[in-house]
């Protein structure tokens, strides 16, 4: 089964493939798939950002498309950046220096008030109009300092336990990451689809 990747981010589409492959799903970024549609995510949730973005690109390619909305949300920031991670402090600002500007902001945060999560929503459309919908979160706390070098965004400042998330290798990141933990309840579901409909 081929699924579109309604996405832009190069890394989301490398987590993507290494996740869904193994499980016999073709994997084409929207980039490799020729499509290019403008989307607005003025969706209020992640859910709704997912959506709006599958539903483009189901609509523009006739295929099946798979998109997720991710994000950090720091309970400092009274859960922010949230749905607006990718924009915040700048769409084009390298996150070498957001990571730094983010940990400045934090510098009298004590240990117990740098909770944080990462959220990823996965929405996935169908041709005829049929939706599967999961979400995973992968609860972290915020460091001290940015570290390592694996990963994307804001890794290397998420904690999870005494590392950060650009510390630890591929595998590590996707049996807790967000995107992991949604992707295979997407597979869970994706399977009892398949079986229902005899595809
Ligand atoms: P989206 O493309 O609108 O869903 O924005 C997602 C943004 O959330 C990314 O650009 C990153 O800033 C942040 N983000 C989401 N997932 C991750 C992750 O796994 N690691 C680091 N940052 C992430």
């Amino acid at each position: 089964m081929k699924i579109i990747i309604a996405t832009h981010n190069a890394h989301k589409v490398i987590e993507f493939k290494r996740i869904l492959e193994p499980l016999g799903v073709e994997v084409v970024s929207q980039k490799d798939a020729g499509i290019n549609v403008e989307v607005i995510e003025n969706g209020k949730t992640f859910a709704e950002n997912a959506k709006i973005k599958a539903e483009a690109v189901c609509k523009a390619s006739n295929c099946v498309a798979i998109a997720d909305d991710s994000g950090i949300c720091i309970d400092a920031f009274n859960g922010a950046p949230g749905i607006y991670s990718a924009r915040f402090l700048g769409e084009d600002t390298p996150y070498t220096e957001k990571n730094a500007i983010i940990l400045d902001r934090l510098s009298d945060v004590s240990k117990e008030k740098r909770g944080a999560r990462y959220v990823c929503a996965i929405c996935c459309i169908f041709p005829n109009g049929d939706i599967i919908s999961t979400e995973g979160v992968c609860e972290g706390t915020m460091g001290y300092a940015i570290k390592g070098s694996n990963g994307f965004g804001y890794d290397p400042i998420f904690m999870v336990g005494d590392k950060s998330m650009a510390e630890i290798s591929d595998d590590e990141k996707d049996k807790i990451s967000h995107r992991g933990i949604a992707l295979r309840k997407f597979t869970a579901e994706l399977k009892k689809y398949l079986q229902d409909n005899k595809q």
